[in-house]
């Protein structure tokens, strides 16, 4: 009897270490995993790491789509691609029908891919967007995510518009030209370096001179932004007339920084710009700490994941019963929106 109790024990404290560690898998039916609950296909996930703002977002909604539809095997891959790599073959092992895989490593893709391939499995990309190549070497594979260059695109547009509303007050040295600071993600990913590039073009495309004082990776990390702010703010100081962020998370850590030098007081103050709309972003909007973002809609990116992936898990075509449409790369892009206080709502309801 004893001895019994203490083999039960041992399991139960295994089984929690495990999930502390972060390499079991959690379904979201609650079944452990363990090949899925009766009836119901498995589909094997696994997200970069589940510590990043964005993807806590397209995490929850996969979450839901799947409850009663699929057995959805969600893995963190802590930011480690040979983590991910091997919480890919124990998912297969598992019986995972399809996967759903958000690259650590974006340059993995054909790696996921000849694991995929090997057993016949469809494989749904998603967030971090393979390279074609990548993506033409197998018919099963597919991506769910946004056009990258939307998002700079619209978050340029943003900032001429403001600055043009507010130029008299922001162009700080009055020499017509927007000094600005520029958080990126992680690079190489192909949402930042996209950011970068297009946010940048247009400003410049609206006939609005810029020069940048700095720019400099952040990971996408509101901590580490931060670190960043900080020290461009002690080195540059006033001459800053703008932050652009590649995203949200990045933002929040720069204007933890800005308060810390005293904007957003009295006269004090600095536009700052992201993308995502996560709720902590509309929030700053709603305070005038932030001039706007770009929704990056998580929760839909997370549904068609999981339509995606529960179909191919069944054998059926991915599209089947959705209204999602792929283009010529087997892509859903789901469209990227401009928010500011005016249309905070769409926002909002995004996120909801
Ligand atoms: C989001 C970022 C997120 C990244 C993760 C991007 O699309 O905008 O907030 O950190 O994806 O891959
Ligand atoms: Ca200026």
């Amino acid at each position: 009897m004893k001895k019994k109790q203490r083999l039960f024990l041992s399991a139960a404290v295994a089984t929690s270490l495990l999930l502390a560690a972060g390499c079991s898998s959690s379904s979201s039916g609650g079944s452990g995993g363990s090949g899925g609950k009766k009836g119901e296909a498995a589909v094997g996930a696994t997200i970069y790491k589940f510590d990043d703002n964005f993807m806590s977002y397209v995490r929850r909604a996969m979450e839901t789509e799947a409850k009663g539809k699929v057995n959805l095997m969600l893995n963190d891959s802590q930011n480690d691609q040979a983590k991910q790599t091997e919480q890919v073959d124990t998912l297969i092992a598992k019986g995972a029908k399809s996967l759903a895989v958000n690259l650590v490593d974006p340059k993995a893709a054909p790696t996921i891919i000849d694991k995929a391939k090997a057993k016949n499995l469809p494989v749904i990309f998603f967030n971090k967007e393979p390279d074609e190549t990548a993506m033409k070497s197998y018919d099963k594979a597919y991506y769910v995510g946004t056009t990258s260059s939307e998002s700079g695109v619209i978050q340029g547009g943003l900032i001429a518009k403001a600055w043009e509303a507010n130029k008299a007050k922001w162009d700080k040295n009055g020499d017509g030209k927007i000094q600005y600071v520029l958080l990126k993600g992680e690079p190489g990913h192909p949402d930042a370096e996209a950011r970068t590039k297009y946010a940048v073009d247009t400003v410049k495309q609206k006939g609005i001179d810029v020069e940048q004082l700095a720019m400099d990776t952040a990971m996408w990390d509101a901590t580490k932004a931060t670190e960043k702010m900080d020290a461009w703010i002690s080195k540059y100081n006033d001459k800053i007339e703008l932050v652009i962020a590649n995203n949200d998370g990045m933002a929040l850590g720069a204007i933890s920084a800005l308060e810390k030098a005293g904007y957003f007081k009295g006269d004090k103050f600095m536009p700052v710009v992201g993308v995502d709309a996560i709720p902590e972003a509309l929030e700053m909007i709603e305070k005038g700490k932030m001039i706007g973002t770009v929704l990056n809609d998580a929760k839909n990116q997370g549904k068609a994941t999981v339509d995606l992936a529960a179909n191919a898990a069944k054998g059926k075509d991915v599209l089947d019963g959705t209204d999602w449409k792929l283009d010529d790369k087997k892509a859903v892009r789901v469209p990227y929106v401009e928010i500011t206080k005016d249309n905070i709502q769409v926002g909002k309801d995004a996120y909801k």
